[in-house]
């Protein structure tokens, strides 16, 4: 469950009335509702005589050609703005128009003898069912960007540009947006974005947070709760929609600035805490360039690199020379602060050609370490490709979702053998650093045994909390039960740090907890001195640990550790941050809920 630091000063008075949902870009604004209606789907059928079949290839190529040339202007134009986010999205879904489903269009219009519209309907729409069906969030959101590309594909065919249109202070309202729809409407600067669907990790998410449009997303039902032309208030901090037309809101957009104090800008220098214990903050990144701009703002080292993120829009793994090209620049922009990278945490049917065979309960089946030691070959194609980008600088490995040692052996003894077999001039002279990630319950439970076997731990909390507190950590309906404060996920984290601390090995704590400012705390209580998070909390946490010390965070944490549910730790830590640490929390955080 991912949480935002809330940032603009609201005035709200008690009696507006509310919808809840959940925040996903911080930020207040007021406006006017405006319904942006889903782009039609549905198409006519046409059957084309035998002489017709050519020409209408033809005007598919030339519209392939024209959204192609339209992504790539966006693409252009969004990078030159600074928007790497976006420019990143056109990118990818500019690959999608160029990795082959052309030619399927063509065929189908060949062999058919169909019209274009009714082609590509037909082609993105076998492929958005399967992307939308699969069970990893990050994997099924891509379904949005084949959606995207195919709207603008029959814009295209019919000769016209996607194109929205928004008159000033609009509060769009839309079942869920597609990612080029967030970058059309923040030209026209909306004071809010409402969606139906899409959580803090989807695409039009991370697109209002990049373009400080506030943002809720989980309104049921929209159009039964709003009426066109009504004025709203989004509040993108507390999730919250106010329907009162007399709210004052005071600070509209969290400016570059409030997301925090900005008090400590020598990045060179390591991160003390105030009673001078220091830490180590890591980035997770998956791509040189965002791993360079997290360096600037005083990252060390990549603590976690999601590998599967390399696997392809139609899930197809990448091979061995792309994965060693991709580990070896990401080692060389690490440099001597090294990289962590996890293989493959994935699971079949996240892949292409298994699409159809959907595990009864993917999060507990043949995925990750699993299936990398029941079908080695990937796995040791990808330990081979790591070996190999070993050469460029230093990596270490991280195995993922580990339940038991036996993996850990097996896992070893394979990387070790595909080492020992490697020719000379491929073969690294340094062995990799072997790391586990702690998410499963019975390696918090066995942590000091595990702690044997491997060089460190990587704390996963988005994944320990789902298996601890059995609750899907993608499945909205039950997010009140995903408690990061809940007492056993303290008392888990405890154990884990104290076994490292015992056997002299380090945790790096990689999960979204680590770059919460609310839990930060917690974690340097428990003893946690490492953490690796993503790039825009790597400034606010490092201000945060600048400012606290570890003395106090422990006597905070034997404090709390007298609570019984994650509500009474919530309220303690609050109380305790508003008394002593007030001024190290960006202004709101301290007054919203967080559970
Ligand atoms: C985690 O589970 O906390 C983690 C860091 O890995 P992921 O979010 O990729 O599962
Ligand atoms: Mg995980």
């Amino acid at each position: 469950m991912a949480k935002i630091d809330p940032g603009a000063d609201v005035r709200i008075p008690d009696r507006a009335q509310r919808l809840k949902g959940l925040g996903v870009s911080r930020g207040v604004g007021k406006g006017t509702v405006v319904f942006l209606p889903s782009p039609a789907k549905s198409q006519l059928k046409d059957h084309l005589d035998d002489n017709d079949v050519n020409k209408e290839i033809q005007r598919f190529h030339s519209a392939l050609e024209s959204a192609k040339q339209q992504l790539l202007q966006l693409s252009r134009e969004t990078d030159e703005e600074d928007h790497h986010s976006a420019a990143e999205i056109f990118s990818v879904q500019l690959l999608i128009l160029e990795s082959g489903f052309g030619g399927n269009v063509e065929n189908m219009i060949r062999e058919k003898r169909v019209n274009a519209e009714w082609a590509v309907n037909s082609v993105f729409g076998e492929l958005y069912s399967k992307q939308s069906s699969v069970a990893n969030e990050n994997f099924r959101e891509k379904y949005l960007d084949i959606d995207d590309v195919a709207v603008r594909l029959r814009r295209a065919i019919r000769g016209r540009r996607t194109a929205v249109h928004l008159g000033p202070n609009a509060v769009v309202v839309a079942r869920e947006l597609r990612p080029s729809a967030v970058i059309e409407l923040s030209r026209f600067n909306p004071a809010g974005l409402i969606t139906e669907i899409g959580g803090w990790t989807s695409h039009m998410s991370i697109l209002a947070r990049e373009f400080r449009l506030p943002m809720v997303t989980g309104i049921k039902d929209p159009e039964s709760l709003l009426a066109p032309g009504e004025i709203v208030v989004v509040d993108g901090n507390t999730g919250e929609i106010l329907l009162d037309h007399e709210l004052h809101v005071v600070g509209k957009r969290p400016s570059a600035q409030d997301t925090s104090s900005l008090r400590h800008r020598n990045y060179a220098a390591p991160v003390m805490t105030r009673d001078a214990v220091k830490c180590v903050i890591k980035a997770n990144a998956e791509d040189p360039e965002a791993y360079r701009q997290a360096e600037a703002m005083g990252a060390r080292g990549v603590g976690l690199y999601r590998s599967e993120l390399l696997v392809t829009q139609d899930g197809a793994l990448p091979d061995e020379e792309t994965q060693t090209k991709a580990y070896s620049e990401m080692a060389s922009a690490a440099g001597e602060a090294g990289v962590c990278i996890r293989t493959f945490d994935i699971s079949p049917e996240q892949l292409g050609n298994n699409a159809d065979c959907v595990p009864r309960n993917p999060a507990l089946g043949l995925r990750a370490i699993r299936s990398a030691l029941s079908e080695p070959d990937s796995f040791s194609e990808q330990v081979r490709a790591i070996l190999r980008a070993s050469q460029t600088g230093k990596i270490d490995i991280i195995l993922p979702m580990i339940s038991n040692i036996e993996e850990i052996r097996r896992a070893k003894s394979l990387i070790f053998e595909i080492k020992a077999g490697m020719a000379d001039g491929e073969r690294p002279d340094r062995d990799p650093r072997i790391g586990v990630m702690i998410e499963v319950p019975s390696t918090v439970l066995t942590a000091p045994q595990i702690a044997r076997h491997v060089d460190f731990f990587c704390l996963g909390t988005n994944d320990l909390v789902q298996y601890l507190l059995a609750v899907d950590r993608d499945d909205d309906s039950v997010a009140d039960w995903y408690q990061t404060l809940n007492p056993a996920v303290i008392s888990a984290i405890k154990i884990v740090l104290d076994a490292s601390a015992a056997a002299g090995i380090p945790t790096i704590m990689c999960g979204e907890m680590a770059g919460s400012l609310f839990y930060l705390p917690v974690l340097v209580g428990l003893g946690a001195r490492e953490f690796s998070v993503n790039t825009t909390s790597i400034e606010p946490i490092r201000n945060l640990l600048s400012g606290i010390s570890a003395s106090d965070a422990a006597l905070l944490v034997s404090n709390i550790q007298t609570c019984e549910t994650a509500g009474e730790i919530e309220e303690r830590l609050r109380e305790y941050y508003q008394k002593h640490w007030k001024d190290l929390f960006p202004t709101g955080l301290l007054s919203s809920r967080i559970l």
